[in-house]
C-alpha cells in the first residue's frame, strides 16, 4: 500500500510537546514538507534547544503553555484553524512516572480531551501519541495491536501506561461518536539525538556512563528485551499514519529486538569505552519483553524501517560526545 502525502505547503500543523525529543524531529520533518507550525510546549522534560534552529523560519512558531490547563487560546497562533493535530506532548521516561504523576495523568487525559474538541471543532485530522506501554508487561510476544494489554493499574507505571490507554479510549470515542478523523500511533522505544542524557531511558543512560568511562547499570539481570527504533524511522512512519485515513491503533518501531545486556555491551563497545556492564535493582512492573509485531503498518502503510541499530546507535553517540565534551 502506497500512501500519498497529504499535508504539505499550506496546512496548518499544531505539534503538542513540540520542544521533545520525538515531536522535535517530527516538527522538522513537517517544516520540509512546507507545513505551517505551531508547537506548543511547557518544557517540564523537552527544551527550546531542540528547537533553536526553527526559531527564525516564519513557517515556525513556538508557544510556551500547559495544555492540560485548555489551549492558549489568546494566542495568535491558536487564532485560525489546524489542519492536523499531533498529540505528541507527555513525560515518557521511567523516571519521569516517579517525578511527574500528576502531570503525566493530566496530559494524557484532560489536555488530549481539549485537543479532541479542537480537532472536531477545526475539522483537523488528531493523531495520538500511544505507547507499547499500553501493552504493559505482555503476554504475547510479539505485540499484535488486537492484543489488550497486562497493565497494573496502580503500579508506578500506571500514570502513563492509563493515561494514554484513556487517550486511546477517548480518540476512539470521538471517532465512532462525532466521525472525528483520528489516527492512533503505538510508539515503541524510540532513540536518537535530541534525548536527554539524564532522562532515566536505558540508551541515553548507557551512552552518557559509557561516554563518562563510569560503570553502566543495568536493570535487573538485563534479559529483558527492547526493539529499537532509530527515531528517523519512526518519524517516517508516524508521517505515513498522519498522510493517511487509517485510525489505527498502529504499531510503529522496528523488530530489532535485544537483551537490556547486549545492548549495554554494545554500546560500551561503540563508545570504545572501558565501563564496566553492572546490574542493579529492577523498576517494579519493567516489562519482560517488547517486540511489535509490524504487519498492520507494513500492510496499511507501506511503513519500513530502514536504519541498522549499530548505525543508529553510532549516530546517538556522536551527538552525546559532543554535548557532553
Ligand atoms: P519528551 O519528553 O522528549 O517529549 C515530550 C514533550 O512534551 C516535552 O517537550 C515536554 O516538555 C512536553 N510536555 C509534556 N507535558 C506537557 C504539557 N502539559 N503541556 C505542554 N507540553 C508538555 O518525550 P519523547 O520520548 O519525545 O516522547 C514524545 C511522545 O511520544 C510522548 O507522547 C510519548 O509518550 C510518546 N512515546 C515515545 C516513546 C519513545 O521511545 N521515545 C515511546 C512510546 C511513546
Amino acid at each position: 500500500m502506497k500512501v500519498a502525502p497529504r499535508f504539505g505547503s499550506g496546512h496548518r500543523i499544531l505539534v503538542t510537546g513540540g520542544a521533545g525529543f520525538v515531536p522535535s524531529h517530527l516538527v522538522d520533518a513537517l517544516i520540509a514538507r512546507g507545513c505551517t507550525v505551531v508547537a506548543v510546549d511547557n518544557f517540564v522534560t523537552g527544551s527550546k534547544e531542540n528547537v533553536a534552529h526553527l526559531l527564525d523560519t516564519p513557517t515556525f512558531t513556538l508557544v510556551e503553555a500547559d495544555i492540560s490547563d485548555g489551549l492558549p487560546a489568546h494566542h495568535p497562533a491558536f487564532a485560525e484553524r489546524f489542519d492536523a493535530i499531533l498529540h505528541m506532548a507527555s513525560p515518557a521516561s521511567p523516571t519521569d512516572f516517579e517525578k511527574l504523576p500528576v502531570q503525566i495523568l493530566r496530559v494524557g487525559s484532560v489536555a488530549t480531551l481539549h485537543l479532541l474538541d479542537r480537532a472536531l471543532n477545526d475539522g483537523a485530522r488528531f493523531l495520538m501519541a500511544s505507547t507499547s506501554e499500553a501493552y504493559g508487561d505482555p503476554k504475547e510476544h510479539p505485540q499484535r495491536e488486537t492484543y489488550w494489554g497486562n497493565v497494573n493499574p496502580i503500579g508506578i507505571r500506571s500514570v502513563y501506561d492509563e493515561a494514554k490507554r484513556f487517550s486511546e479510549a477517548a480518540t476512539m470515542a470521538y471517532h465512532r461518536s462525532h466521525g472525528l478523523d483520528a489516527a492512533i500511533v503505538r510508539i515503541f522505544n524510540t532513540y536518537g539525538p535530541r534525548m536527554r542524557p539524564d532522562d532515566g531511558r536505558a540508551i541515553p543512560t548507557f551512552i552518557a556512563q559509557a561516554l563518562r568511562g563510569t560503570p553502566l547499570t543495568v536493570h535487573g539481570t538485563g534479559d529483558q528485551t527492547r526493539s529499537i527504533c532509530y527515531v528517523e524511522d519512526l518519524v517516517r512512519g508516524i508521517l505515513l499514519l498522519l498522510d493517511s485515513t487509517e485510525t489505527g491503533p498502529i504499531n510503529c518501531g522496528t523488530e530489532h529486538e535485544m537483551s537490556m545486556r547486549q545492548l549495554a555491551e554494545t554500546i560500551v563497545s561503540l563508545c570504545g569505552s572501558s565501563s564496566e556492564v553492572t546490574y542493579v535493582t529492577r523498576t517494579a512492573d519493567d516489562p519482560e519483553m517488547r517486540r511489535p509485531d509490524l504487519t498492520l503498518a507494513r500492510k496499511l502503510l507501506g511503513y519500513e524501517p530502514v536504519v541498522a541499530p549499530e548505525d543508529g546507535l553510532r549516530r546517538t553517540i556522536d551527538y552525546f560526545r559532543d554535548r557532553l565534551g
